[in-house]
């Protein structure tokens, strides 16, 4: 039995009652007006083993967009269909230690995109997507997603319609600086493309399942039967580690040790490769953008089961 496997119901009930109580110690974002509309209180994982059972504890139903957990998803649908030379052409594997958002970082790379994990790697690669328009891109890509993993995600059309109706200037600014520097064909498609990805929704149970698929396995959780590379999995992996949660992933890196990714909707996805995978959600966010109960979760599994990839 793998150290997740082992984890039983009642240590994770116990986890999650202790995460409950941090949750108002984080805030709501406010420029997604629907996301600021989510109960701060609500908490939720679904740990998912490849081989053993799932163990799942509170608000599970609760259906959020993935925002930024998308990326790493993204980045793997780009590496297996366009291969790696294509996508690092566009993007950067080097972490950063400024926000997700920050255009002075993109400014200091001379326009190329520093990593895929943070707004400008992912909008250069939002615009690698196929398809005619950000509409059916995000449709190919969802339908990807959902065929690899048994996951049932869906576009949430409110929260879409609630991210086009506030201006995002750190978003757009980077995206010409993008444009300028040759690593954009369209601004206003990328962008796009960006936003309906971001509000691609699902449940913990989903979120989790897709986590599996980036811990090796699938369908009956044998890892020979993944449908990604190794080599693409390695890859990403590694982004999520070094670059998954912004400033907080070298410290998360060494407190955790698990490759992980946070979105301002309070998702967040942590892979343990070979074993499985955890899918929190607690909206509520501390300044870098990550949820403050879901670090504060994934900590505590992490140390309890033993989980660092560092052993
Ligand atoms: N769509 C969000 C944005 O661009 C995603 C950011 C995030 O989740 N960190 O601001």
């Amino acid at each position: 039995m793998t150290r997740l496997a082992a984890l039983t119901q009642d240590q994770l009930n116990t986890e999650v009652m202790h995460a409950r109580a941090r949750t108002r110690m984080g805030r709501l974002p406010d420029y997604v007006p629907l996301l600021a509309k989510a109960n701060p209180d609500w908490i939720a994982v679904w740990v998912q083993p490849l081989h053993g059972p799932t163990c799942a504890a509170g608000d599970v139903h609760q259906p959020f967009v993935l925002m930024s957990v998308v990326k790493p998803l993204l980045l793997v649908f780009l590496l297996e269909q366009l291969g790696q030379r294509a996508v690092f052409a566009h993007v950067g594997m080097d972490p950063s230690d400024q926000s997700f958002h920050s255009l002075s970082q993109l400014r200091a790379d001379q326009g190329f995109p520093r990593n895929p994990m943070i707004n400008s790697g992912a909008i250069a690669l939002a615009d690698l997507l196929p398809g005619r328009d950000g509409t059916s891109r995000c449709e190919t890509f969802r339908q990807w997603l959902n065929q690899i993993s048994g996951s049932q995600l869906v576009l949430n059309e409110p929260v879409l319609a609630s991210v086009r109706s506030l201006p995002n200037e750190a978003n757009r600014a980077i995206a010409h600086l993008l444009a300028e520097s040759g690593h954009l064909r369209s601004v206003e498609a990328a962008l796009d493309t960006y936003n309906q990805i971001c509000c691609l929704s699902g449940t913990v149970e989903d979120l989790a399942k897709l986590g599996v698929v980036l811990a090796g396995g699938v369908g009956k959780f044998k890892p020979q039967n993944s449908p990604l590379t190794p080599q693409n999995l390695r890859i990403v992996n590694a982004l999520m580690l070094t670059c998954g949660l912004y400033e907080f992933s070298g410290r998360f890196a060494v407190r955790v040790g698990l490759p992980t990714k946070s979105g301002v909707s309070g998702a967040m996805l942590s892979v343990v490769p070979g074993q499985g995978a955890i899918a929190c959600y607690s909206p509520a966010i501390d300044a870098a953008g990550n949820s403050v109960a879901g670090l504060y979760l994934l900590e505590q599994l992490a140390q309890t089961l033993n989980l660092s990839i560092f052993g």
